[in-house]
């Protein structure tokens, strides 16, 4: 492979990575520089691949996570950016976006790295992230104010302004693409962005620091801090300088969130959160394979570490056994690989805490009862790394652990229903409603169950569809906000009425 020829083969992904990692940059973005943690502590991530170090990376807290939000107060006071015409702000969002497009083989190969999904998968999130990032930046100078029709005595105006500081905390499944969800936006809207990268996968995001400064980003507007949750991201969560938080990542943390921005100074806070999304199979649904060829991928692609894992199989007790059979099929097919190798469908799991929880998930499942019909032990590629194969519990119940807790992991858990009632009932019997899924060819049946299903999102006959121009986000404890689609700039703004009162005697 010469320098310019893009990486096709496990070995052009390899011979990249060892040109890459010596050259690594591991600091934090403060202030448009690359600078050490205040205290000039580090911390270690590894390719959960091979279980070696990749870097030692700056670990950013409170003190870093202050100087960060003065710098961009005052950018956004400075109006460099938050006062520039959307029109402006529009060019250097879509220079970016051509940036990430030029170094995506390098972007997406330090999410590989750094959290062990497949390198092919890692190409996707790049496509997305730069789609993102050019959607938004198009969306913003073609979103008007209002006029409001009030009488001959007022002109009166409902202007979008931007928040101010928006700090963003994501995290390691799609390390890139959640990140860029978020910060497209905020940025688009003219606000002051300081990203808090997941600590599990840094790297992606300080490279991106470097292109957004390339493309022109000014100064104090887009800042990184790589760093812990409970270090840096609770110093920005309770900071009274930060207007908005927009989070992506657990339930758990997401409700300390909404409490830290009750201590602190009532901040917006947005939350895309966990879910154990439903996948419904009625019996009358076309070509049984195919469909449980989807019902495998939703579960374990991206090794199950997704939002909107489809890990609750839902499937018409008429036709169980038989789709069951083709699950199984189909799972087999989807061993893990090298998670450089171009072919691989399912990677490492991200760290050993996380590989230890869903392997903990998998036994308590056959200590409930359930019964375990593929995987269920973990493997190592080349002798190396944390893999855990394609595993299927059948005979869930909604009391077990299986079928109610988010594992994050690749646990498919198989539910019977007989009634679409039940089906509905079993579906919304859980805290989540991030996604569903329904696949029927009963167009009636179609509308009523997506009805009444409680979820931000439902996929008919496919799994996980959608577009730039499509919301994403959940309702219950999957969260309150909204990625992607212009719908999500409006969180990332402000309403300001201004009423102009005009003389009717001359
Ligand atoms: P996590 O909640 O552990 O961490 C997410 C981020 O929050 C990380 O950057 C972490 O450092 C930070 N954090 C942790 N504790 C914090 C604290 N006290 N204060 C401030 N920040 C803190 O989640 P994770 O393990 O990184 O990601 C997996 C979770 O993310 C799953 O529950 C998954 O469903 C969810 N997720 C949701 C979506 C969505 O769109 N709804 C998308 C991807 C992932």
């Amino acid at each position: 492979m010469s320098r310019l020829e893009p990486p096709k083969t496990l070995a052009d992904w390899q011979a990249l990575a060892d040109r890459l990692i010596p050259y690594l940059e591991t600091r934090a973005f403060i202030d448009d520089a690359f600078v050490d943690a205040l205290s000039g502590e580090t911390f270690t991530t590894t390719n959960p691949a091979t279980g070696e170090p990749l870097a030692e990376v700056a670990s950013c807290d409170a003190a870093d996570a202050e100087l960060a939000v003065g710098h961009a107060r005052a950018a956004f006071d400075a109006g460099e950016w938050s006062r520039l015409a959307p029109g402006r702000r529009k060019k250097v969002l879509l220079r970016l976006a051509d940036l990430m497009e030029a170094h995506r083989h390098e972007l997406a190969l330090l999410d590989t790295l750094d959290m062990g999904k497949p390198v092919a998968s890692s190409l996707g999130d790049m496509a997305g992230a730069i789609a993102c990032f050019r959607y938004q930046a198009e969306c913003i100078d073609k979103l008007y104010g209002e006029v409001a029709p009030t009488g001959e005595e007022a002109l009166a105006l409902v202007l979008r302004e931007p928040l101010g500081v928006v700090a963003s905390i994501v995290p390691w499944n799609f390390p890139l693409m959640m990140t860029a969800w978020k910060v497209a936006p905020a940025l688009a809207a003219g606000n002051s962005v300081i990203l808090k990268p997941s600590e599990k996968s840094p790297l992606s995001a300080l490279r991106l620091a470097a292109l957004a400064h390339e493309a022109g980003i000014p100064r104090g507007v887009f800042q990184v801090l790589p760093g812990f949750g409970h270090t840096v991201g609770k110093a920005l969560a309770l900071s009274m300088g930060v207007d908005c938080l927009a989070f992506t990542g657990s339930t758990q943390v997401g409700k300390q969130l909404m409490q830290y921005a009750g201590q602190s100074n009532l901040k917006r806070v947005y939350l895309e959160c966990g879910g154990k999304s439903p996948n419904i199979v009625f019996a009358d649904c076309k070509d049984l394979a195919r469909v449980a060829k989807h019902a495998a991928s939703a579960i374990f692609h991206n090794q199950g570490e997704v939002c909107i894992a489809g890990s609750r199989l839902l499937v018409e007790n008429a036709i169980r056994e038989a789709f069951i059979d083709q699950v199984l099929v189909a799972a087999k097919r989807m061993q893990p690989g090298d998670p450089l190798d171009p072919d691989s469908f399912m990677g490492a799991i991200v760290d050993e805490a996380q590989y230890r929880r869903i392997l903990s998930y998998i036994e308590k499942g056959r200590e409930e009862g359930a019964r375990l019909r593929v995987g269920g032990e973990a493997t190592q590629v080349d002798g190396k790394g944390l893999f855990i194969p394609p595993t299927v519990f059948d005979g869930v119940t909604p009391e077990m652990a299986i079928g109610r807790e988010e594992i994050f992991g690749p646990v498919l858990s198989v539910f019977g229903f007989d009634s679409e009632e039940e089906a509905v009932a079993m579906a919304n019997d859980s805290v989540y409603g991030l996604a569903a899924g329904l696949w029927s060819q009963d167009i009636d049946r179609i509308m009523r169950v997506t009805r009444r299903l409680h979820s931000g999102q439902v996929f008919v006959n496919n799994w996980a569809g959608g577009d730039q121009t499509m919301p994403f986000g959940g309702v219950k404890q999957s969260g309150n906000g909204r990625d992607k689609s212009h719908h999500s700039l409006e969180e990332y703004s402000e309403l300001k009425s201004v009423w102009i009162w005009i003389s009717l005697s001359s």
